[in-house]
């Protein structure tokens, strides 16, 4: 398998993509957390606060209830016990407000003398719950619910009636009706809905349910309730909890004195605190997510600018490395780095080839005269099929160095260097061949010339003085390719052994080389 290779695009694109996830499921998930927090306990402290409203509002109601009843009571016409008398009477106490679902006047015994709506009753004994415990106390009660004397789920609200002379003679009561509609329903069972998440209920002080939004949930025993429980010990507050049907639900509660402390529940599905946090989340997604396809494309451009020339130059370098120039101006050099990069490259490379240059064409020069050297012979091409070679050796020049010293021996060859090199055209190759032994190529020069050019050269010497104050004479060999050998080192040979014969024939002589 190929290895993946690592470049910085990926690297930053890597690391970018993980960034801007990071990012984005962070704000979603902290944004969903610190909006539900915030909901939630804005509904604890709604519901709190909406319990205790509705308690006050019971309260007042039924101090209303029982003010109408105690005036009511007062009216000579109970003492009458008069069957027909009192249920007019009961009639209009009925139909005066819309407190009650029925009104009675029952004795101390239990006979019903009258009630209203008339069910033909009167003359019965009533052996109800609330009638036993209004006969029982004698004062202002308010009855659990029970199923009454019709056969509907009601409970009784009454106050004790005393003659002239303070003599108990029964009591007017009304009867709430709990499955059908009167005004304690109405202030119970109408307030706002939060899209069916929320809801009021009320349970008496033994924890049975007496509003429900459900009616089929009238009359159930729900003190299993935590909240339930607290209520019934007179609470009020507000806490999260899970209801009779497993759901969560955030509650506010309240307890109302004056209706026999009763609890007002107000309460709020979490999955209400939920859905405006998902909203949320959504709306976050739909901000953000063409923000970040926006800055995502945007870095890999503004990526592509800024890695692409770093990549040129890198490819530069290798290519350089590997001996093939490739033209830089097509690297951008736009901004400040990649510029200074480039041009520090650049300018390294070139430093570096120019030393190299040098490097190699020192090395194929002699130091002392700064003549080609034998070295360089191999490297250099002669552009021709057709030249003179000149070899010459200094005469005696063991004598000069014994004489003047080693110095002046040096300085005798710088000397004979220079007057070649002057004598010389600028195709023309020189060398130091030897120690005080010289070597000319004369490119395109027949035998004849190179006699010539030799002969003058030789005659230079003679009368020219050298640092040692008088001239220095030279033996010369000089050849021909292809005239003289077919190839360089035979010519060389040729051309030696005519310096040799040069030098055994008396010296500062000009041999041409022998081909036979
Ligand atoms: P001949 O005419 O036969 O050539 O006599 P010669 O004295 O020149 O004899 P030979 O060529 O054998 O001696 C060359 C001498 O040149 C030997 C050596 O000490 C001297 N020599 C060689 N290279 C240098 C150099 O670079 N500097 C100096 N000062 N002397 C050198
Ligand atoms: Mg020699
Ligand atoms: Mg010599």
């Amino acid at each position: 398998m190929k290895p993946m290779k690592l470049s910085i695009k990926l690297l930053i694109l890597g690391l970018l993509t993980f960034a801007m996830i990071g990012t984005f499921v962070g704000s979603l998930l902290s944004s969903h957390i610190v909006s539900k927090k915030t909901l939630e306990r804005n509904y604890l402290i709604e519901n709190e606060f909406y319990a205790k409203k509705l308690a006050d509002t019971t309260n007042m109601h039924f101090r209303d209830m029982f003010s109408n009843l105690s005036v009511e009571a007062r009216d000579k016409d109970y003492l009458t016990l008069d069957t027909k008398i009192v249920y007019h009477d009961l009639y209009d106490l009925l139909h005066a407000t819309t407190y009650f679902n029925s009104t009675w006047f029952v004795d101390p015994n239990g006979i019903v003398i009258a009630s209203a709506p008339d069910i033909n009753v009167e003359g019965t004994k009533v052996n109800s719950i609330g009638a036993r415990e209004a006969l029982a106390k004698r004062r202002h009660t308010v009855s659990d619910p029970y199923i009454g004397i019709n056969g509907k789920l009601v409970i009784l609200i009454s106050v004790p009636v005393f003659d002239n002379n303070g003599t108990y003679i029964g009591f007017l009561a009304g009867t709430i009706h709990l499955h059908e509609d009167n005004s304690l329903k109405a202030i119970l069972g109408q307030h706002p809905k939060h899209e069916n998440y929320s809801y009021v209920y009320v349970v008496d002080s033994k924890g049975n349910i007496i509003f429900h939004p459900d009616n089929g949930r009238i009359n159930d025993n729900v003190k299993e309730n935590k909240v339930v429980q607290e209520v019934m010990k007179r609470n009020s507050g507000s806490q999260e909890l899970i209801n009779t049907k497993g759901q969560t639900m955030l509650a506010g509660y309240a307890t109302a004195e004056s209706a026999n402390g009763w609890g007002i529940i107000s309460q709020t599905s979490k999955k209400a605190v939920m859905k405006p946090t998902w909203e949320l989340a959504r709306q976050i997604s739909l901000f953000m997510i063409p923000f970040m396809v926006f800055v995502f494309g945007l870095t890999i451009f503004l990526l592509i600018k800024i890695v692409n020339p770093i990549r040129d130059l890198a490819t530069y370098a290798q290519q350089i490395t590997k001996n093939k120039p490739v033209p830089t101006d097509k690297i951008p050099e736009w901004y400040f780095e990649i510029k200074e990069l480039k041009r520090t490259l650049l300018i390294a490379i070139d430093f570096y080839q120019k030393k190299l240059h040098f490097a190699e064409s020192e090395s194929n020069r002699d130091h002392l005269t700064g003549l080609y050297n034998r070295r360089a012979l191999e490297k250099l091409t002669i552009h021709t099929d057709s030249y003179s070679i000149i070899l010459f050796d200094i005469d005696r020049f063991k004598n000069i160095n014994d004489q003047y010293g080693h110095l002046k021996g040096d300085e005798v060859i710088q000397y004979i260097a220079k007057l070649i090199t002057e004598a010389t055209i600028e195709t023309d190759l020189c060398f130091r061949w030897g120690g005080e032994e010289f070597l000319i190529i004369l490119p395109d020069v027949d035998l004849t010339k190179a006699l010539l050019i030799a002969e003058r050269l030789r005659k230079t010497f003679e009368t020219t003085t050298s640092p040692t104050g008088k001239p220095v004479t030279v033996s010369m060999g000089v050849g021909h390719l292809p005239d003289t050998a077919d190839n360089f080192s035979e010519l060389l040979d040729l051309t030696d052994q005519a310096l040799y014969k040069a030098k055994q024939e008396g010296r500062n002589k000009v041999i041409a080389a022998n081909n036979t």
